[in-house]
C-alpha cells in the first residue's frame, strides 16, 4: 500500500481505495466518505506470522468483494449512532 498514508502539502493525509485507487476524502485525519478499512495482525497459525497487513475499499468495491462471497455478510442494525 503505497498511496494510502501519504501526507500531502495541506497536512491531510490520502487514503485511497486499494481495489480501485479511487481516493477517499479525508480531511483533519477524518474520512469523510465510509470506506471498509480492514487491519489483519496475522499470527503463528499462517504463514505471514508477524505481518500486519491493512487495506481499504470504497463502498462499491466492497460490495463487489461481499457480492462474492457464498455466505453472505452477517449484517446487524444498529439501534443507535455510536
Ligand atoms: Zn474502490
Amino acid at each position: 500500500m503505497k498511496r494510502a498514508g501519504k501526507v500531502n502539502k495541506s497536512g491531510a493525509s490520502k487514503l485511497c481505495c486499494n481495489s480501485c485507487g479511487k481516493s477517499l476524502r479525508v480531511e483533519n485525519g477524518i474520512l469523510m466518505e465510509d470506506a471498509f478499512e480492514a487491519t489483519k495482525e496475522w499470527g503463528y497459525f499462517s504463514g505471514r506470522d508477524m505481518e500486519v497487513h491493512r487495506f481499504n475499499l470504497c463502498e462499491e468495491c466492497y460490495d463487489k468483494m461481499v457480492s462474492q462471497f457464498l455466505i453472505p455478510v452477517e449484517v446487524r442494525r444498529k439501534t443507535e449512532v455510536l
